[in-house]
């Protein structure tokens, strides 16, 4: 009984959002930009590497639909647990960090982006910490803001928030609108002052006459 309960209240919520997709296109074209998740997002946790490589799928193409971040160079995500990350010469120290970026040179296979991220975060704040960590990627492959590190900060800092905010962790997005590191929380204000006179779009043309 319990588990015809449960068919059907996974059934309906497919539908459910589904449908909320379909009324979305309807309205505004672009269904894909968006991240309505099942809430299940919130305890499925990402600890697997295939899981991981879905999930940067997934953020990627939302990254190019809202932002239109392309990035060219292949990117490599890999998961760590504990304080540390080791591999084939590559040594990171992770304490306390939830994720980190990367440009590494991998021999003949040229350059390339590598993410580093927590294993085991629930899914929804993987794809948050994801999308921030994909910023910088994108900044380094466009060749964006080379000289201004905290803008940079503030940059991935603010394509977070917008994540979180499509994500519905509303709490979570509040939490970087009051960042008091003061370099970093004006650098992030900054963007938040333009953003409100001309739009995201208005940012990213912005950003590429810098
Ligand atoms: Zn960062």
């Amino acid at each position: 009984m319990h588990y015809m309960f449960d068919n059907i209240f996974n059934t309906m919520k497919k539908i459910l959002i589904t449908g909320g997709r379909l009324i979305e296109y309807i309205l505004t074209g672009e269904s894909d930009f968006h991240l309505y998740s099942a809430d299940g997002e919130i305890y499925e946790k990402v600890t697997d590497i295939y899981k991981a490589r879905e999930v940067l799928k997934g953020m990627r193409e939302y990254l190019v639909g809202k932002f239109g971040m392309e990035i060219k160079s292949p990117v490599i995500i890999e998961l760590y647990s504990g304080d540390e990350f080791n591999l084939k010469g590559i040594w990171l120290q992770l304490k306390g960090v939830k994720g980190q970026y990367h440009y590494e040179n991998l021999g003949k296979n040229g350059m390339a982006h590598m993410i580093y991220l927590k294993k085991g975060m629930n899914k929804k704040k993987f794809k948050a910490i994801l999308a921030h960590e994909l910023t910088h990627a994108f900044l380094r492959d466009q060749e964006l803001m080379n000289c201004d590190r905290f803008f940079r900060e503030g940059f991935a800092r603010w394509v977070e928030y917008k994540t979180l905010i499509d994500l519905g962790l509303l709490e979570e997005a509040d939490k970087i609108k009051h960042i008091k590191t003061w370099k970093r929380g004006k650098a992030v204000e900054e963007i938040f002052k333009i953003e409100k006179k001309v739009g995201i779009s208005g940012i990213m043309k912005a950003l590429r006459k810098t």
